[in-house]
């Protein structure tokens, strides 16, 4: 049964999508309708949407671009991150190689509503190809009239620019990334005041993912109210995940919000690779927490899942088969954070190194009953405790451990572990 959509995917199926394709098949008519209708239209249509920022916190877009429009400033800036570096995840990098034009055009009407003029997309260091094409796409739309000077004859002035980030996964933090930007290193600023606020040169700047710029002239020409129709009562429309791991069929899929996660695994990823049993998943990134296959007929939305300390996050969902262990898995998502921690703060900073520590005592079978109770209130401090989310999600993944599979853990400390 096929359970995907294509709103935000439409032109996925076209390989090598020029601007005038683009166009001839309905590209730019969103922004179009936007220049003629006005800001509150923009509005009100992603609010019957009810897009949610699609960078992991799942913020109502409508609200942000509204509370932002409202701000007075001499210059005011727009920010399509792009800086895709949550493990597992690839759905950006999917979009900016084939539709950088509806990036674009989200981005501009994003500077529409604001109330900038310029515009950056902040593409990761690793993505250094899809930099050169976006560029050259950026040249294309320029040609065309719709970006520059008085585009569309409307008065509006709009330019983007490429900004290439450095290679660290703490950048994708909005005010971390604004530093970098600035040419400081990339470490989060305390908040308030918030981006929205004073972000890149102190000015208003209003940062969004990729995936939700790409929506927007998606649910414009789609229409918001029938965009909305799609999902739950909370989380309406659909998502990009990148099914990834042990699956028979990964990839980038534009799924329904309110579809059950054994339906993304086994209806579109085919099942487990080698026919294999499902042992857990890892949803929204290294920074998501383990899910045990039993709670798989839960449905992908963000008031199902929050509810059990899972997360949609980036969308990445991560499929680990019987064979995976669960130390050998946390050891990776703890060498992940312990390298890309910032270290401005004590708990992040100190909490990483220790876990590190104790983790490699229980996978050499060194640990102590002790050791096992440490890792908890160390994961414990570090989520509660720490400066950003990098520091507050790096423990999910050992925290849920610590839940749902705590018998295998315990089976690697020597002895009966009498904490469980
Ligand atoms: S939580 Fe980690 S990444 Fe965030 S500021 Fe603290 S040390 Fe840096």
């Amino acid at each position: 049964m096929n359970r995907t959509q294509s709103i935000i995917t439409k032109y996925f199926n076209k390989d090598n999508l020029t601007v005038e394709e683009y166009i001839r098949l309905g590209g730019f008519e969103g922004l179009k309708s936007v220049l003629q209708n006005g800001k509150d239209y923009v509005i009100s249509e992603l609010k019957e949407a009810g897009l949610r920022g699609r960078g992991g916190a799942g913020y109502p877009t409508w609200k942000k671009w509204d509370i932002g429009r409202n701000r007075v400033a001499d210059e005011k800036f727009i920010i399509c991150n792009a800086d895709e570096g949550e493990p597992g995840t690839f759905k950006d990098r999917e979009l900016l190689d084939r539709v950088p034009y509806q990036i674009i055009e989200g981005m501009i009407i994003s500077g529409y509503v604001f109330g900038a003029k310029l515009g950056f997309i902040y593409i990761r260091e690793e993505y250094a190809h899809l930099q050169i094409k976006f560029n050259e796409a950026i040249k294309s739309v320029k040609e065309k009239g719709l970006l520059g000077k008085d585009i569309l004859n409307k008065g509006f002035d709009f330019t983007i620019k490429v900004f290439s980030g450095a290679g660290a996964y703490v950048c994708g933090e909005n005010s971390s990334l604004v530093e970098s930007m600035e040419g400081r290193a990339g470490r989060p600023r305390i908040k308030p005041p918030r981006i929205g606020e004073k972000g890149y040169l102190n000015k208003p700047t209003l940062v969004n993912n990729v995936e939700t710029l790409a929506a927007v002239p998606a649910i414009l020409n789609y229409g918001g109210k029938e965009y909305g129709r799609f999902g739950t009562e909370k989380s309406k429309g659909t998502k990009l995940i990148s099914l990834c791991g042990n699956i028979k069929n990964p990839g980038t899929f534009e799924v329904p919000f309110g579809i059950t996660l054994r339906e993304i695994i086994y209806d579109i990823g085919g099942g487990i690779e080698g026919d294999k049993e499902l042992k857990f998943l890892q949803l929204g990134g290294a920074s998501g927490a383990l899910m045990p296959k039993q709670l798989i007929d839960m449905k992908y939305a963000y008031e199902d899942l929050s509810g059990k300390g899972f997360q949609i996050g980036s969308g990445a969902i991560v499929v680990a088969d019987e064979s995976n262990s669960i130390m050998g898995f946390l050891e990776v998502v703890k060498d992940f954070f312990f390298h890309e921690s910032c270290g401005k703060c004590t708990p992040c900073r100190e909490g990483l190194r220790q876990l590190s520590k104790i983790l490699t005592r229980i996978s050499e079978g060194n640990a102590t009953v002790e050791d096992l109770k440490n890792v908890e209130k160390i994961a414990k401090t570090m989520k509660y405790a720490s400066f950003c989310g990098l520091g507050q999600t790096a423990p999910s993944a050992i925290l849920s451990a610590i839940k749902y599979f705590s018998s295998e853990l315990c089976s690697t400390v020597e002895g009966i572990c009498p904490y469980y």
